[in-house]
């Protein structure tokens, strides 16, 4: 359904995310904008479902689910690592390689996607290619929404390196450089100010939702 109108500086937008290290990095790079930002944590939201097989389709539920119980305009992120000799995965299913019984474990899921390209003997840079991928939604309560997606594309590492950032940011060496996102501080992590593309595949979704959604003053 259509668009939603452009968002001004002072307006309330609700960040539909459980995660908290995506909801850093939202208000990192919402600063220069001047929107108060609500979490779903601040308004007790329960974490929907990801019945979706898409990104598209997970961060649409996501955002609209949010923007249902809150009556606010909401902003959701589905996101994950697709490692081009796993055939993309884990893809959309990211964030389940790293469930266990006791919460997630990434040191483990990180694991898993090496075992996984030992065992097809992946072990030159050139066999360990992927990208991340983010497809933010924002979704107005009445049913709009628009979609912004994002890419950063680089190379698997292993042993992971470094101890910033979040989830598999430790094995994932975005192309151009030689340390890994786990090793950027965020702000390298995003590269990303008002008129600029931005780095990661979150801070290029977020550029292109500026662009579309927000009324710069
Ligand atoms: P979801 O969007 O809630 O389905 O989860 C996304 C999954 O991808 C989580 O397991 C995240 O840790 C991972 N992920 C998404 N973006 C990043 C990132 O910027 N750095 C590291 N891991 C990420």
């Amino acid at each position: 359904m259509g668009s939603i109108a452009r968002l001004k500086r002072g307006e309330k937008l609700l960040i539909a995310t459980h995660n908290a290290g995506k909801l850093a990095e939202f208000r990192e790079l919402f600063t220069p904008l001047g929107l108060v930002l609500i979490s779903a944590a601040d308004l007790h939201l329960d974490e929907p479902d990801e019945t979706g097989t898409t990104f598209v389709d997970n961060a649409r539920i996501k955002a609209h689910t949010a923007a249902n119980a809150s009556g606010m305009i909401a902003l959701a992120d589905d996101s994950g690592l697709s490692v081009d000799a796993l055939d993309g995965e884990p893809g959309v299913y990211t964030a389940d390689w790293a469930q266990t019984p006791h919460g997630r474990d990434y040191q483990m899921a990180m694991k898993r996607v090496e075992d996984r390209l030992q065992a097809i003997g992946a072990n030159s840079p050139g066999l360990r290619k992927g990208s991340f991928n983010a497809t933010l939604c924002l979704a107005h309560p009445d049913g709009r929404d628009d979609i912004y997606v994002g890419q950063a594309t680089g190379t698997m590492v292993w042993p992971p390196r470094g101890d910033k950032g979040f989830g598999f940011d430790p094995i994932f060496m975005p192309d151009g450089f030689d340390i890994t996102f786990g090793e950027m501080p965020s702000s390298a992590k995003h590269s990303w100010a008002p008129g600029q593309v931005g780095l990661s595949h979150r801070a290029k979704a977020f550029a292109k939702f500026v662009e579309g959604a927000i009324e710069l003053s």
